[in-house]
């Protein structure tokens, strides 16, 4: 296959054989420049000056006296322009969106030399003139007459607002362009406009003695304005890539500009007299494959790739392209790339060289999610200075970022595992732990717009410097990733200096979101070696034997039309500015043209809707399989799918397991290491796997920051708060009889405002809580709570205190968890042994004769139960829980006081009947003559000890393993569902 360049470099031999000094070939890209003087190269057989190359924006711009500038300077000074016109309060971020837009088309409007005074203004004028209208032509007057037309039934609102804005543009077109010529700066359409007036002026200089144009297709009016010129008046040769297939067939949209530009009187003789016939003209393999989602296509593709290098002899990598026309495809690509293949004589070949040509757009990269985290970082933080606090989320986000975690990764950890484990919602930098520049330099609060800029600039130097520091021989992707986004910091603090822009921070952090949101990261592999990788436009005039084509879906090739214009459709069509049947026809073009001389097409497109793809193929491909006539093969890959059935799962009880379950028995006497809870008792009973993993295997439930509370904080809140009102009072008492009176608790009743201000800063570790939003409710219920159980304990009074949850037998000091135990005969393969239990207990008081055992519910449990049976059935949906528990702290708090002489009351807080007019809080058991208060726990503990034995000794029956519950209810907030599958 001879190449478009390749024959073009011969031509320019046969045209310009001694004057390749004083040549300039101007083509549509850089890439095709590069390929061109290789050709050339190996065509020359003697050293020569090589001409020179441009591209044809490089061969404009040099003819305008205006330097181009950068995109955020032309809008900041379309911003400056537009205010100065409009009386508006709109701040520059807000405008930036809209100011991009406009500028874009200011700049179609001068590329299509069109009359911007008449364009912006006829709409208002058409109206009142409704006729007289020379100046356009007979297409354009229907089409603007006919948006008028409808305009004048649209919305009044929207129609004022838009013609507002309208009626202004005459004025804010003509002072920009103004501004820019005083500053001898502008944008490309206004370079080109104005080398085109020079050139039909004759006026024009120009440094320039040949010069070859060759590869163009869609020419704007002011573009080929300058093109006929030289063809016209300075001898340049014109050279166009193209196939008869679409130049001669007037129904193919690919040569829709071609066929215009043929009709030219100065460019139609530049025309081939016949033109080549490619296309239709040679032998080729084309496939489509159509690949579920983008992942799919890329591993196809690398998979095709490999069995062509290793089927087809004579396939040479150089001559091959891979073409992305979705850039989000690049990463997935280059890691489905093989490492190397094996050809047909058993030859390894490695494919170590791979040239990347196109842009990546910077949203995409992970710097680009850090710069969101420091910018919200700001945003979400208070308070000033040394006191400034931030918002937990994104402290955690930044702290588990790639960027962040890798560089002092067991720091990283350490205070991920301190936040969570602290509940800390709002932390200052101070509480971070470790010395590190990178944390100083991060958690610190920033304020004014220029240290912003500085603050971004520095976290970026400390990472490129930890980066450097691995020593990799050449430059990061990661590194070149924030070179880009340094250059943008960089320059946009410049415009921000040099504009005096005042903005406030919010303003600013959403402006520098859009900002570097638009950038992107222009991949340029100079080598033209290896496998190639490019987008869509880099393919132009270029020629590959072997095409792997992705992603040609509906809406990626071609690309779904962009409505970012201010200019409405009708009038865009009227006044010949680009639509997006033009952008069609312009992708319709690169499509046939890459196509035209290659031999092997392999297209991937995705066949997937899921997660908001397009799965619908391209059109372009129903005219290639419809309309050409070529053989074409097609497949479609899919991937089974069976909704996987989770394996049941069960635990033996193995020797590991044994050995630790072990630990909880009285071995030769000797105390128990471990000891169950009635807590781990009652999971046992709703889940042996859920117990086993809890409790054997020592899978902790994850740590998480709870910003609002959850019920199982909110019932924390509630314990709290009631032992520290009572602690109050005890540690009052100095050491004496903790007796309360009514008028004690009529006291603590009115602390109890500031105690539930004290639980809630303690669970959240802060000084003070500021209550917003569900917090404020979820307060106020903790509140009513605890004074719903002062009133009661009013009424119960006196009594005395004997234990709180997290001390017991205050003049003693000793902790409650060690005091509550008892040891629990069973037989296990014939043998006795003993289980040790534990308990913590909420609250113990005494009255005249009577011990009461006192748990505070906050969810659902009641004080009533069935039986002494119906506890530690795991099947019964209504099992009482809080019984089974109470019942057993009364006992193990008759273990550790076998001389009580009195009677032992297991009783409920419980917030469902706590409110019940006459609430006792006594457990209350089935009976004959109904449910009766349960008086003393000795009347039912052998009852109960029999239940709990025989459980125990399933516990520990070898031959039971861990199973699954059957209801699945209780997997609904199990943390262990991803283990289980459920
Ligand atoms: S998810 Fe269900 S079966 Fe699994 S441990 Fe939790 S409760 Fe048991």
């Amino acid at each position: 296959m001879r190449t478009f360049l390749e024959e073009l470099a011969s031509e320019v031999l046969t045209h310009y054989p001694d004057q390749l000094d004083g040549l300039t070939l101007v083509f549509p890209n850089r890439r095709a420049g590069l390929f061109f003087q290789q050709y050339l190269a190996g065509q020359l057989n003697q050293p020569v000056w090589s001409p020179q190359v441009l591209t044809l924006e490089e061969f404009i711009g040099s003819l305008s006296p205006l330097k181009k500038a950068d995109g955020l300077l032309l809008v900041f000074e379309l911003f400056e322009i537009y205010k100065s016109l409009a009386p508006t309060d709109e701040s520059f971020d807000k405008f930036f969106f809209w100011g991009e837009m406009l500028l874009q088309d200011f700049d179609a409007v001068d590329q299509h030399l069109v009359d911007a005074r008449l364009l912006f203004t006829n709409i208002v004028q058409l109206n009142a003139l409704d006729g007289g209208l020379d100046f356009l032509s007979e297409e354009q007057i229907t089409v603007v007459q006919e948006f008028w037309q409808h305009f004048g039934t649209a919305n009044s609102r929207q129609k004022q607002e838009f013609i507002a804005i309208w009626e202004i543009l005459p004025q804010v077109y003509a002072r920009y362009r103004q501004r820019l010529q005083e500053l001898g700066i502008g944008y490309q359409g206004l370079q080109f406009r104005q080398v085109a007036e020079a050139c039909r002026t004759l006026q024009l200089e120009h440094p320039y003695r040949h010069v070859v144009f060759a590869g163009f297709n869609a020419l704007t009016p002011a573009e080929e304005s300058v093109l006929s010129h030289f063809i016209k008046n300075e001898g340049a040769r014109m050279y166009w890539d193209t196939d008869a297939y679409y130049l001669q067939d007037l129904w193919q949209e690919a040569g829709h500009f071609l066929r215009r530009h043929a009709r030219s009187k100065i460019l139609g003789p530049t025309f081939p007299p016949s033109p080549p016939a490619h296309l239709k003209g040679s032998n080729k393999y084309i496939e489509f494959i159509g690949v579920p989602l983008e992942v799919g296509q890329a591993k196809a593709m690398g998979e095709k790739l490999l069995h062509c290098l290793q089927e087809q002899q004579g396939l040479k990598l150089e001559r091959t392209a891979i073409v992305l026309p979705d850039e989000h495809m690049l990463f997935p690509v280059l890691h489905s790339i093989p490492e190397q293949y094996t050809d047909s004589r058993g030859s390894v070949h490695p494919i170590d060289t791979v040239n990347v040509t196109m842009g990546y757009p910077l949203r995409s990269t992970p710097l680009f999610s850090l710069i969101e985290l420091m910018v919200e970082l700001q945003g979400s933080a208070r308070g000033a200075g040394a006191k400034a606090q931030f918002h937990f989320r994104t402290v955690l986000a930044l702290l588990r970022h790639p960027y962040i975690y890798y560089v002092q990764t067991e720091l990283a950890r350490e205070n991920i595992h301190a936040i969570e484990a602290k509940n800390r919602v709002y932390l200052s930098a101070s509480e971070l732990k470790g010395e590190s520049p990178l944390y100083t330099t991060l958690f610190r609060r920033i304020e004014g717009i220029q240290p912003l800029f500085d603050y971004l600039l520095q976290v970026l130097e400390l990472i490129n410097e930890s980066i450097n520091e691995e020593n990799y021989e050449q430059p990061t992707l990661e590194q070149e990733y924030i070179y880009q986004f340094f250059t943008h910091l960089k320059r946009l603090r410049e415009l921000v200096q040099q504009q005096r822009l005042q903005l406030q921070m919010p303003v600013f952090l959403k402006l520098l979101r859009q900002i570097v949101q638009e950038q992107r990261l222009p991949f340029t592999g100079e080598p033209l070696s290896g496998l190639q990788i490019m987008g869509v436009l880099e393919t132009r005039l270029l020629d590959f034997e072997n095409l792997f084509i992705l992603s040609m879906n509906e809406g990626t090739f071609p690309p779904a039309p962009s409505h970012g214009s201010f200019i409405p459709y009708n009038l865009r069509r009227g006044w010949g500015l680009p639509t997006f049947d033009q952008q069609d026809a312009l992708y319709a073009y690169y499509f046939y043209r890459m196509l035209q001389r290659a031999k092997n097409v392999h297209i991937f497109y995705n066949t997937s809707s899921a997660y908001g793809l397009n799965g619908e193929r391209s059109r372009l491909l129903y005219q290639l399989l419809y309309e050409s006539g070529l053989p074409v093969r097609q497949q479609v890959l899919t991937h089974p799918l069976q909704l996987a059935r989770a394996l049941p799962l069960e635990i033996p009880k193995s020797q590991g397991v044994w050995e630790v379950l072990q630990q909880h028995l009285s071995l030769q006497g000797d105390p128990p290491a471990r000891r169950f809870t009635p807590s781990a008792l009652n999971t046992y009973l709703d889940c042996r796997l859920r117990f086993y993993f809890r409790y054997v295997a020592g899978i902790q439930e994850p740590d998480e920051v709870q910003e609002e509370v959850d019920p199982a904080v909110f019932g924390n809140l509630v314990h709290r708060a009631m032992e520290l009102l009572y602690l109050e009072h005890i540690r009052d008492s100095k050491g004496g009889v903790p007796v309360l009176e009514p008028e004690d608790l009529r006291q603590l009743h009115r602390g109890l405002p500031a105690v539930v201000d004290r639980a809630f800063a303690e669970h959240y570790g802060v000084k003070e809580v500021s209550f917003e939003g569900r917090n404020h409710i979820v307060r106020s219920i903790v509140e009513k709570l605890g004074s719903a159980i002062l009133r009661c304990d009013e009424e119960y009074a006196p009594f005395e205190i004997i234990a709180l949850e997290s001390e017991s037998h205050f003049s003693r000091g000793e902790r409650a968890e060690n005091r509550y135990r008892m040891e629990v005969p069973i037989r296990i393969g014939g043998q006795a042994y003993r289980v040790g239990l534990k308990g913590i207990i909420d609250r113990i008081d005494r009255k005249e004769g009577k011990v009461r055992i006192l748990d505070y519910k906050t969810g659902q449990d009641e004080k009533r139960f069935e039986s002494l049976a119906s506890l530690f059935e795991r099947d019964n949906l209504r099992r009482n829980k809080a019984a089974m528990q109470t019942l057993l702290y009364s006992l193990l708090y008759l273990s550790a006081h076998p001389q009580e002489e009195a009677r032992v009351i297991p009783g409920l807080y419980n917030s469902r009947e706590l409110f019940s007019p006459g609430f006792d809080v006594r457990l209350e058991i089935k009976g004959e003559r109904g449910y009766q208060p349960v008086q003393d726990v000795r009347d039912y503990a052998d009852d109960y000890l029999a239940q709990l034995r025989s459980l125990l000794e399933e516990l520990f029956d070898p031959a039971i393993p861990f199973t699954q519950t059957e209801n699945l209810r209780k997997c609904e907030y199990c943390a262990y569902r991803g283990m289980c599958h459920r």
